[in-house]
């Protein structure tokens, strides 16, 4: 019988990334902590540990070659494997089914010694860097999906039931993020929800979440927003978790929406795919606490660090004036730590930090990674997506700011001659092109026909990735995604609204529409063959 890593690790009494750890020197491949594996895996694992417990060598090869302890060499060899092996899978959700990840591979399980071989080589690789002490730090978390499928009242519910009120009445302010204590720890969670904020960060080149729950309502399944909601967490790199919530409706369909997942590729686990899914009841809270976990086990997984001491780095979630008490802009710490006094550097203007409030609404003095802050001293109001670094002094904020519009005039002067760089002409002679659609459509059926043609067009060399397909005319939310990805905008028998146009002109989007369908496939010809006219 099959069993899950976490599973295991509970029952072996070590922690997941320990398990990861073997099961990358054992060269066994697998997606998520609830990848299953097979008896003899499990076999050579407890072997594994056993040998260790005993003092054997397979987990600490390092110790004759470094001289090292051999706890330091087995926790560096974790670290370093961590993060290869999980920035594949759930780091980069696999859209295509032609995803050839296993999760038992088809490499016969190596014996111990061999093993001891694996992990001595990670072990050696590790001592040429050397080893980080950089912390972990809370994972942030987004939700996004179809409207009305529950996104507020999930937020809702973990607020009132994780949020630990303070003594001042308990009143939590909306700062555009909360922080949640769970008994895995703290997860923060962007209060927004809904993928425009999300993707209205990203277009600004920055990422704020690690995780991304798409909510699906058991009684409604899968809509065009929860599409959209997975191809902008998917072309982020961000893991997602899919939360079917209304579970508690009579006429909720657990089984139909698993299915229907399949349908746009995310094969939940009992299908035997990686897609973590959790059925959820914002009203009851049925399921929410299992929800919480699967975060915390894919933060695990995911291997989130930063480094409080570092150079600080953050990103504006949100930011409001109000009338008495000036610009309130909400930064998330990313890296770093800022404290009262510090200067900040947005965009091209900076500001003191005059006093900083945590998302209570409690005053604080400093605050470190994964924490939302919000900050009084800005003169203007930051934009959503702002990257936010600081300064020592209003001299050096000064000279940080000098330098961005620097950056941007030469960013601009570059862009306008774009058509005609090298790194394009260079770009065009890469073997493999990869070439990003958004596919929009009057009916589903003209999007199937299409995706249909488009499937025979694919050849070893260019790879056409339709990142979304969706019925009706292209929204803002499209160019947005276009924009970060690159991608073209191709509608049929649909066209953009003025505001969308602009949207797209601003941000030098190809969005182009077609009633017919074969000169629509002429344009995706072109794109392929990469010759396309340049668009002024
Ligand atoms: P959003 O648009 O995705 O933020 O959805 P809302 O959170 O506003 O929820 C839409 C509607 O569904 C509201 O009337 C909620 O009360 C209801 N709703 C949300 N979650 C649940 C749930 O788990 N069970 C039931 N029965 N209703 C829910």
């Amino acid at each position: 019988s099959k069993v899950r890593i976490y599973t295991l690790a509970k029952d072996l009494g070590v922690d997941n990334q320990k398990l990861l750890e073997i099961l990358d020197s054992l060269g066994v491949v697998y997606k998520s902590v609830s990848s299953t594996l097979d008896e003899d895996t499990v076999e050579t694992i407890k072997e594994i540990l056993a040998a260790e417990a005993a003092g054997g060598t397979p987990a600490q090869p390092g110790t004759a070659t470094q001289g090292a302890p051999a706890t330091d060499t087995t926790d560096a060899a974790t670290e370093t494997d961590a993060a290869p092996a999980a920035a594949p899978t759930p780091a980069a959700p696999q859209p295509t089914p032609k995803d050839d990840v296993t999760p038992t591979p088809a490499a016969p399980t190596p014996t111990p010694a061999q093993a001891a071989t694996a992990s001595h080589a990670a072990a050696v690789a590790v001592a040429e860097a050397p080893a980080r002490e950089i912390p972990h730090r809370s994972p942030v978390v987004t939700i996004m999906g179809h409207v009305d499928h529950g996104k507020t009242s999930l937020l809702d519910y973990i607020r009132k039931t994780k949020v630990a009120a303070k003594e001042a009445g308990g009143i939590t302010q909306h700062v555009g993020a909360f922080e949640a204590q769970t008994s895995k720890g703290r997860i923060v969670f962007i209060d927004t929800p809904g993928h425009e904020a999300f993707t209205t960060i990203r277009a600004r080149g920055a990422n704020v979440a690690d995780i991304a729950i798409i909510v699906v309502a058991a009684d409604d399944s899968i809509m065009p927003q929860t599409r959209e909601a997975i191809a902008h967490a998917q072309a982020a790199k961000v893991p997602l978790i899919v939360a079917i919530n209304k579970v508690d409706l009579p006429q909720a369909d657990v089984d139909r929406v698993k299915t229907d997942l399949t349908m746009v590729n995310l094969v939940p686990e009992e299908f035997g795919g990686d897609t973590v899914v959790v059925p959820v009841s914002a009203k009851t809270g049925e399921g929410v606490e299992d929800l919480l976990e699967y975060i915390s086990l894919t933060a695990e997984l995911e291997d989130l660090r930063a480094d409080p001491n570092g150079e600080f780095s953050g990103v504006i979630i949100e930011s409001k004036v109000d009338r008495q008490a000036g610009v309130l802009a909400t930064v998330m710490v990313q890296e770093g730590t800022i404290n009262v006094g510090d200067f900040l550097v947005v965009g091209e203007t900076y500001g003191k930090i005059k006093a900083m409030t945590d998302s209570l609404g409690g005053r604080i003095k400093s605050a470190g990674p994964s924490t939302p802050v919000q900050v009084l001293g800005f003169s203007e109001a930051p934009v959503s997506g702002d990257k936010v670094a600081s300064a020592s002094n209003e001299h050096a904020a000064r000279e940080k700011v000098a330098v961005r519009v620097d950056t941007r005039r030469t960013v601009e002067e570059a862009r306008a001659q774009r058509k005609l760089s090298l790194e394009e002409m260079m770009g065009s002679l890469v073997e493999v092109r990869e070439v990003n659609l958004i596919l929009r459509a009057d009916t589903q059926g003209s999007v199937e026909a299409i995706q249909g043609i488009l499937a025979k067009k694919e050849s070893d060399d260019v790879k056409l990735n339709v990142m979304l397909a969706g019925i009706g005319a292209p929204t803002e939310g499209d160019v947005l995604l276009a924009s970060t990805a690159e991608a073209t905008i191709l509608c049929f028998s649909v066209t953009a609204s003025g505001a969308v146009k602009k949207v797209a002109d601003q941000k030098g989007v190809d969005l182009k529409s077609f009633r017919i369908i074969y000169e629509l496939i002429d344009e995706v010809d072109r794109l392929i063959k990469g010759n396309v006219e340049p668009v002024f």
